[in-house]
């Protein structure tokens, strides 16, 4: 068994609930074990928790962060443009350059906490590489 000796040293741990495990997540927190970091860098988990052994490669995050933050910051800034737009508050063109640049900064921002609640839930849930069935086979991306 290729896979029994990473497990090994994987510390028993009281497995948390999805929201407790997405709530660390978000904020750079191992899921399973609440240690910093869940990230090395900006959206690399790292390869293993320092703390708890947990591996953090197994995930399959895909676009999905990506999708979660410009869904939520087009959801904050549609009511500021539109409210700024109708009143004609600012002139057309400063408007855009706002929900360019505020869409950007939004998503920049929210990008590691939706990668981080995503990965929780992975895991949490067993899915991707989290599934023990999965383990016999060398998948993982990032
Ligand atoms: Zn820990
Ligand atoms: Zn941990």
């Amino acid at each position: 068994m290729p896979n029994s000796a990473p497990r090994a040293i994987e510390k028993a741990i009281e497995e948390p609930g999805a929201l407790v495990a997405a709530l660390r997540g978000m904020r750079n927190h191992c899921p399973r074990c609440d240690h910093k970091p869940l990230f090395a860098r900006y959206l690399k988990p790292v390869a293993r928790c320092a703390c708890c052994g947990q591996d953090w490669t197994l995930h399959q995050a895909d676009d999905f962060p990506a999708y979660i933050a410009i869904f939520i910051s087009g959801h904050l800034l549609a009511p500021v443009l539109i409210a700024a737009g109708s009143r004609e508050l600012l002139p057309m063109g400063w408007l855009a350059l706002i929900a360019v640049l505020g869409a950007l900064l939004l998503t920049i921002v929210m990008l590691q906490p939706a990668k981080g609640a995503v990965i929780a839930l992975q895991y949490h849930w067993r899915m991707h590489g989290f599934d023990p069935a999965s383990r016999e086979v060398d998948q993982r991306p990032d």
